[in-house]
């Protein structure tokens, strides 16, 4: 909880070489040395000196007026410019979290120019996972999600052009209904459910990649099912530090907009009203403003 922070640098450590006080940063979502072989090989939620923010310890979390950031320099990325838009700031923020962890879902899916690709879920990750299918080339976007009309209206806007509202078996037949019978070239999985990760596998086409990154609850993966198939899976926590560079880039060009995903904007007075909003689904995710700086 509230390991998704930007911020500004209000003090260095001795040890810190690249970031100065006044400097803008993001975060992901977890803390890298940037230099082990995990790191190097780009999966930084895998380094051997890391951890996750907003879990106790040694990197608490940004739902507070300071956080202390464990190997500042590899796990913190400086924003170029200042004076950035309110729309510009939220996007910023979605890349500390859930926009990198979409993106991870597209790539570890191996989505490709032409693709027709399967997303599970519309929350801020699923919606996510549909702006990155679209920035890799994907030709169809078919999103299986809540009956939630807003959700629909984001994942539109960002490429979706199909939307299921059905679950389970259902939803696992209009996904062929809609691709002569094979299923998606590539699936992107974001949320973790059995039913989810069921029928991610299930829309899958032969030859396909499930990009999974919704963390796995009472969920299994039928080896068998799989295999006559031919289907893979990749992905786990989404090395956000690892992307936040291109989607940085992508952002500050106005190429993408994923701040769009915060509906809900309050402080740390009202924190509770955010969770208690987006338990009920009144909002897909939540802004807390700490500080006006
Ligand atoms: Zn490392």
């Amino acid at each position: 909880m509230g390991h998704e922070f930007i911020g500004v640098v209000d003090e260095v450590g001795s040890a810190v070489n690249d970031l100065a006080v006044g400097d803008f940063v993001i975060a992901p979502f977890s803390w890298s040395d940037g230099t082990c072989k995990n790191c190097e090989a780009g999966f930084h939620t895998a380094c051997v000196h890391g951890g996750f923010f907003g879990q106790g310890g040694d990197g608490d979390g940004g739902q507070a007026e300071f956080v202390r950031v464990p190997h500042a320099d590899g796990t913190l990325v400086k924003v170029p410019g200042t004076d950035f838009s309110e729309e510009t700031m939220a996007s910023l923020l979605a890349l500390t979290d859930v926009m990198s962890t979409g993106y991870h879902a597209a790539v570890s899916a191996g989505v490709k120019t032409g693709d027709t690709v399967a997303v599970v879920g519309d929350g801020a990750v699923g919606l996510s996972g549909v702006l990155s299918a679209r920035l890799l080339g994907a030709r169809r976007i078919i999103v299986l999600g809540s009956t939630h009309e807003d959700r629909h209206a984001l994942a539109r806007e960002w490429g979706a052009t199909e939307v299921i509202t059905v679950r389970g078996e259902e939803a696992v037949e209009a996904l062929r209904g809609l691709t002569d019978g094979y299923g998606a070239d590539a699936v992107l999985e974001c949320v973790g459910t059995k039913e989810s990760t069921e029928t991610a596998f299930a829309v899958a086409k032969a030859g396909a990649i499930v990009g999974r990154v919704g963390v796995p609850h009472d969920a299994a993966v039928d080896a068998e099912g799989t295999f006559y198939r031919n289907v893979g899976m990749r992905g786990g926590p989404a090395p956000a530090r690892a992307y936040q560079p291109e989607l940085l880039k992508a952002v500050l060009d106005g190429s993408i907009n994923p701040g769009q995903v915060f509906d809900l904007s309050t402080d740390l007075d009202h924190i509770a009203d955010a969770y208690a909003a987006m338990d009920e689904r009144r909002a897909i995710k939540a802004l807390i403003r700490v500080s006006d700086r």
